[in-house]
């Protein structure tokens, strides 16, 4: 059986910003990356691509042309990670060994736990920008939408970037208004939680611009059954318990996720399943060489590619500080998210703040609660390349020298 210095498990956003640095400074195959997927997906493109206003191409390229050269790909799936013997082992039965490992396999959605949901998916009005084939028939529905009830869902557990689902609710809103049949149609936003964003900051300008627009928000009301026949959707609320349903002519589901079952199996997990690591250092609360990111870790952030940017710096400083067998003062982990809320096509409100204590975290000395076609821009035509070229090759840590710099120019936040 093969070992590796340093073994990644997963080649989104979270795997490759690690191992691309990690394999250059190591040298030819001293790091390998376990990942099945051919292809790798930029998902925040995918809201974009619901709303008509990138094409799917865009958002996908190939595996092998993202994972660095000193690296091995290992095309297969981790089915366990067996931390007491430093190994872990591959879906076709071969172990891996390691001396340290970095899990960064990323959510998995529930499509299971909403009944009917996964054969109605992509059919008669039935979409989903989670999904990579959905995604491709979310712009197609809404521009043969007619009129009547236009239902849009968050799920009962948080899915990775929570801000999504209301954004592809406010661009289908607008998109209704510009083909004419916003008179005809009910904009209702149906979501399992309290409130339209965790971040009053930002959550109350969100909720007035919904109220503005006649998007009626139904909060506690999760979504349990699709009835695609009937062309139904049934809501239990969470409060009341009553089960209600809706009558739909399109609905767009953001599904229920969870951590992937293979964390629990391998005792690697916390209580609810995601890999047990300190907030601040990013390193396994148990196994001292075992480190996780991104969306199946513990850490109590919202679960983006913005937070990867951040928690990729400290973990790879901690990491780095170990192989070279230094002992260094740890770098901390603040919580560092964002959340670009994407209101219209030239509509943009950047959010950004700790996930750790709900405090903004802003880059522009300016009040980023403001509608910006700038900031628009930017998420959709800027950050992509810096995604492509700088996190992906392991050169992008986030925004936090900027922040600092701009921070003598900005006001305090209220
Ligand atoms: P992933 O990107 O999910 O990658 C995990 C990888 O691990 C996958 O390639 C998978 O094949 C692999 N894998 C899984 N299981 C195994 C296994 N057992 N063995 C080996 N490999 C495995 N984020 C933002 O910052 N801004 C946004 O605007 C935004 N919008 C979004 C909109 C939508 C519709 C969606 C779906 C997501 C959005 N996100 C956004 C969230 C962002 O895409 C994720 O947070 C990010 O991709 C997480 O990166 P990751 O590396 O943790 O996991």
């Amino acid at each position: 059986d093969k070992a590796y210095k340093v073994v990644v498990i997963g080649g989104g956003p979270g795997g490759l910003s690690v191992s691309s640095t990690v394999s250059k400074l190591l040298g030819q195959s001293q790091v390998a990356v376990i990942e099945p997927s051919k292809v790798h997906y930029y998902q925040p493109l995918w809201t974009y691509v619901g709303g008509g206003l990138k094409s799917f191409s865009e958002s996908e390229r190939p595996m092998g042309e993202l994972i660095s050269p000193q690296a091995d790909w290992i095309q297969d799936k981790v089915t366990k990670v067996n931390a007491e013997e430093n190994t872990v082992t591959l879906a076709d039965g071969k172990r891996i060994g390691y001396d340290y490992l970095v899990v960064a396999a990323g959510i998995q959605v529930n499509w299971d736990n909403i009944k009917g949901l996964k054969n109605a998916l992509g059919k008669n009005g039935v979409t989903s920008n989670y999904s990579a084939d959905s995604v491709q028939k979310t712009w197609q529905f809404i521009q043969d939408f007619k009129g009547g009830n236009a239902i849009f869902t968050f799920p009962a557990t948080p899915p990775k970037c929570p801000g999504a689902p209301t954004k592809i609710t406010f661009l289908a809103e607008e998109a209704f208004r510009n083909l004419g049949v916003r008179d005809k149609t009910n904009v209702i936003y149906n979501h399992a939680g309290a409130k339209i964003f965790g971040v009053d900051h930002y959550g109350k300008v969100l909720q007035r611009l919904a109220d503005e627009r006649g998007i009626q928000t139904n909060y506690f009301h999760e979504l349990i059954e699709i009835k695609a026949d009937d062309k139904e959707a049934i809501f239990r609320n969470n409060q009341t318990k009553d089960v209600k349903t809706f009558n739909y002519d399109m609905i767009h589901v953001a599904p229920p996720c969870g951590p992937p079952a293979f964390i629990k199996e391998s005792n690697i997990g916390d209580a609810a399943g995601w890999v047990d690591v300190n907030k601040e250092t990013t390193r396994h609360n148990k196994y001292s060489n075992i480190f996780a990111l991104g969306d199946c870790s513990s850490l109590p952030t919202s679960k983006t590619a913005a937070a990867i940017t951040a928690e990729s710096g400290v973990l790879k400083h901690n990491l780095i500080a170990d192989l070279e067998g230094k002992t260094v003062e740890p770098a901390k982990y603040d919580g560092y998210t964002s959340c670009p809320l994407i209101v219209g096509r030239k509509q943009l409100i950047l959010a950004e703040f700790s996930g750790y204590t709900g405090t903004p975290m802003e880059t522009f000395p300016v009040d980023q609660r403001q509608i910006s076609s700038t900031a628009q821009f930017l998420n959709k035509e800027v950050i992509p390349e810096i995604y492509w070229r700088e996190l992906l090759a392991g050169r992008w840590t986030g925004p936090s020298k900027y922040r600092e710099a701009m921070a003598p120019f900005r006001g305090k936040y209220d």
